[in-house]
């Protein structure tokens, strides 16, 4: 929609075609139905957040950043918030007025929208690498509609019910446009363990996670995650996906819980020593209702390899090291994702080096633009991947030739 407009703001005759029968499906969902449509923090920090191909960012972010966004959704006359994290939402806290004022802007512009509309394939100019149309199908049958340009904004392939199924991939793949392997990201984790699933609904506020793999650190953050009926997921998880690959997960994922990372291993044990003396008589299991959530405690004692059963006065020194150790490393191993269904971007897609950065143009196809997420390139919750689709977006859209 961005490309759409930014085109149209300059004097482009401009048709936008969604398959869907309205505009934005994805976009309705973002935060949770309240749209976290980009992040307030100085301009540098847009590129801390970006996980794969930061470099190719540069031109997209300079020429149109976060306080551009916003600039640009206030002109469209919707109000913006700043929450906590930088994190910035539509005033009324609903996504569909995001969806309202862009929708607004297009017709204002005269682009004309042919929802219900899909774009099955690209067609070149007969002897060129040109764009010269897309065979798109509607309630007409198929039909050739004639472009000088065509801006493929797809998306990737999570959430495939909102329309980005990844099916657009093939029709880049068909020009001889390479691509990076399309994985999920941002993405809960599947975990067999039976003490997990005595777990869920739980949720960990304060806690550090590492992720490990082959003895190699691929993330570590301090945070908040929760315990679902299928594994693990929350912000934590959600980041530490955006560094896990899918031959990561065939090795194996350690995933590393420091539930106690304020302190020391020391410092720890002497609390438990203090817990442990206020309750001498009482059972194991019934002493750790203090430094534990209770549906934490029969994991990390049946994980300690002690009893639950046992008398706290006859606890060993090596017994208490053991859950100490526990605490400061509550290991899950992870094997698997929760797949495209439920990840909240995509990671791969059209190759950076196939495209212009400077313009969003292929390198080899003339007239054919990429914007949004079916780029090579992702990012950190925080409204950093819309952000991705609002830069890129307007840089392809800055970039057609007015008429
Ligand atoms: C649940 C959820 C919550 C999210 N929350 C946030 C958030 O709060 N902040 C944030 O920054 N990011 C968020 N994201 C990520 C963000 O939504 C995406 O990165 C962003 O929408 C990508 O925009 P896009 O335009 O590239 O693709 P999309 O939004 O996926 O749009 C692509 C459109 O192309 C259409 N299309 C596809 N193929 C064809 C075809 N052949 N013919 C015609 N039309 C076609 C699709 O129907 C779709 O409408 C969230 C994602 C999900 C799934």
């Amino acid at each position: 929609m961005m490309a759409a407009i930014v085109a149209a703001q300059k004097g482009n005759k401009v048709t936008l075609i969604e398959q869907n029968e309205k505009l934005g499906k994805k976009l309705f969902l973002t935060g949770k139905g309240r749209c976290n449509l980009t992040n307030a923090c100085p301009v540098e920090e847009l590129f801390d957040n970006i996980v794969t191909n930061k470099k190719f960012m540069y031109s997209a972010f300079y020429d149109f950043d976060n306080a551009a966004t916003v600039v640009f959704f206030n002109d469209c006359a919707l109000t913006t918030k700043v929450e906590r994290g930088n994190r910035v939402f539509p005033a009324s806290d609903h996504s569909s007025d995001v969806i309202r004022v862009l929708k607004k802007r297009l017709e204002s512009l005269g682009v004309m929208i042919r929802l219900n509309t899909k774009v099955l394939d690209l067609v070149l100019k007969e002897d060129e690498n040109r764009i010269s149309g897309v065979i798109i199908k509607d309630n007409k049958g198929n039909r050739t509609l004639k472009a000088d340009s065509v801006i493929l904004a797809t998306g990737g392939c999570s959430y495939p019910a909102t329309g980005s199924d990844g099916r657009s991939f093939d029709m880049v793949r068909k020009l001889g446009i390479s691509l990076k392997e399309a994985e999920p990201s941002l993405v809960p984790f599947e975990c067999t363990d039976t003490l997990i699933r005595s777990m869920q609904g739980l949720s960990l506020k304060n806690v550090s996670v590492r992720a490990e793999c082959d003895g190699r650190t691929l993330y570590s953050g301090f945070g908040e995650m929760l315990f679902t009926h299928f594994g693990l997921s929350g912000p934590l998880i959600l980041s530490a996906s955006a560094y896990i690959r899918r031959s990561d997960y065939e090795k194996g994922i350690r995933i590393s819980i420091d539930l106690k990372p304020a302190l020391s291993p020391e410092e720890l044990d002497r609390r438990i020593i203090r817990d442990f003396e206020e309750s001498l008589n009482r059972n194991l299991d019934n002493s750790l209702g203090r430094l534990l959530p209770s549906k934490l405690i029969p994991a990390v004692i049946k994980k300690s390899g002690l009893d639950p059963g046992r008398k706290v006065n006859s606890i060993t020194k090596e017994q208490r090291l053991a859950l100490g150790k526990v605490l400061k490393s509550f290991d899950i191993m992870v094997y698997k994702n929760r797949g495209f269904d439920e990840a909240v971007i995509t990671r791969g897609g059209v190759d950076v080096k196939q495209i212009d950065p400077a313009t969003m143009e292929s390198r080899s196809v003339k007239g054919l633009y990429f914007a949004g997420e079916m780029i090579d390139v992702d990012a950190l919750t925080g409204g950093f991947n819309l952000q991705i689709a609002w830069s890129t977006g307007h840089k392809a859209g800055v970039s057609q030739i007015s008429v």
